[in-house]
């Protein structure tokens, strides 16, 4: 088991003993359910009708007109839920009704995940509790509200620095003393071995439907894809579709925060060394004494000071290739996107349409750009609002 979830060097299972056979049954029911032929078509199913499933590739056109290069949009913004987190809270969610488990936990930071866990455990039937730090919660209202009225308990955490890193400790720890009849719904690509590879697995469906979807409408492969990373969950779904197209360059994009020189980012994998957090082996933003930094960001989504271990590998590797983009960028990407094609991005997947407005003139006008827009920006309305009052 710990050599299993290896991503090269990184991922792994380094978590205390108690855990390690709570870990060990989630990973054997996903390797006995996920190619079940039942699972398979019962998770179809409520992918089209719950989650709503394909998500349309819209080819941007007056964006794209102004950065001088094509952009299709993966629509992940038009599902259930406003983002691609439901795809994996209800494969998750599925897989914990197979294995017979009652009860969901989850971690959130910004919110968005426990909601999403929220709405599946509703779906399900399942009690669900929702542990969050006490400076997000203050920080989030409006998602706790959400998740109340979806009949999820609100856990407040009150210990560390009140935020994702210290609600995920606390998910944990509950979660061994409680497991006989809880799943705990974890909310990105990262954390220990299986849930890189779990979360991967239901998020997959967007790569493999805009691979396609790029066949048939455009009748070839794009020349990069771009998703923004925090854990690192959209990413790689978009991603893992074209692993294998070598001509395709892969891009995520970090939260670069008021700027990297700052200090004030959550720009993981382009500053952070290599360390331990929450169970896995990865790129990390810590000090020299090993501490782990807080991050900052405008989004709250991609605050989280690891990231995945297949993108670390992925880095290494030179698979894919990761920058930063800044907030004020990110800002004038947000307001770009809604005034060029009526559509509001959330402020995360904005991290990848600013870096591709820092490509303008620099690709060739023929160029196939696929983004991932990983969900919708209603939910940032007002911070947009505060932070760019001028409008634009
Ligand atoms: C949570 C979230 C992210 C960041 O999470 P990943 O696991 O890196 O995908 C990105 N975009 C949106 C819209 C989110 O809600």
């Amino acid at each position: 088991m710990k050599y299993k979830g290896r991503f090269g060097d990184y991922g792994g299972f380094y978590v205390p003993e108690v855990l390690i056979p709570v870990l060990e049954e989630l990973e054997e029911a996903f390797y006995r359910f996920y190619e079940d032929e039942r699972f398979i078509a019962e998770l179809a199913q409520l992918s089209k009708d719950y989650v709503g499933r394909p998500s349309p590739l819209y080819y941007a056109r007056r964006f794209s007109k102004y950065v001088g290069f094509k952009v299709y949009l993966k629509r992940e913004d038009l599902l259930h839920g406003g983002a691609h987190k439901a795809n994996n809270t209800l494969g998750q969610g599925l897989l914990a009704k197979y294995m017979g488990k009652t009860k969901l936990i989850a971690e959130t930071g910004a919110g968005q995940h426990g909601l999403a866990t929220a709405m599946i455990g509703a779906f399900f039937g399942m009690e669900t509790k929702i542990f969050m730090g006490v400076i997000d919660i203050e920080r989030q209202s409006v998602n706790v509200h959400k998740m109340k009225l979806c009949g999820a308990e609100v856990i407040p955490i009150e210990g560390g620095t009140g935020t994702l890193k210290d609600a995920i400790n606390d998910a944990l720890r509950y979660w061994t003393a409680h497991v006989l009849d809880t799943f705990y719904l974890f909310g990105s690509a990262c954390g220990p071995h299986p849930y890189p590879t779990i979360v991967r697995h239901f998020q997959t469906c967007i790569g493999t439907e805009a691979r396609q979807q790029c066949l048939e409408q455009i009748g070839r492969l794009p020349d990069i894809v771009v998703a923004c990373v925090g854990g690192g969950s959209n990413a790689i779904g978009i991603f893992s579709a074209f692993l294998e197209d070598k001509d395709v360059r892969l891009i995520g994009i970090e939260a670069g925060g008021r700027s990297l020189s700052s200090g004030k980012h959550a720009a993981t994998l382009v500053v952070g060394r290599v360390g331990i957090l929450h169970g896995a082996k990865a790129y990390l933003l810590q000090d020299d004494e090993g501490q782990v930094h807080e991050t900052e960001s405008v989004s709250a989504g991609l605050d989280y000071p690891a990231v995945g271990p297949e993108h670390c590998f992925l880095k290494d590797s030179g698979r894919a290739e990761y920058v930063a983009a800044e907030d004020n960028e990110v800002l004038d990407a947000f307001g770009l996107l809604s005034k060029t094609e009526g559509i509001l991005p959330a402020l995360e997947p904005a991290h990848a349409l600013a870096y591709l407005i820092s490509q303008k003139g620099k690709l060739s006008a023929d160029t196939i750009v696929v983004a991932n827009l990983s969900g919708r920006g209603d939910k940032d309305v007002s911070i947009v609002e505060k932070r760019r009052p001028q409008a634009y």
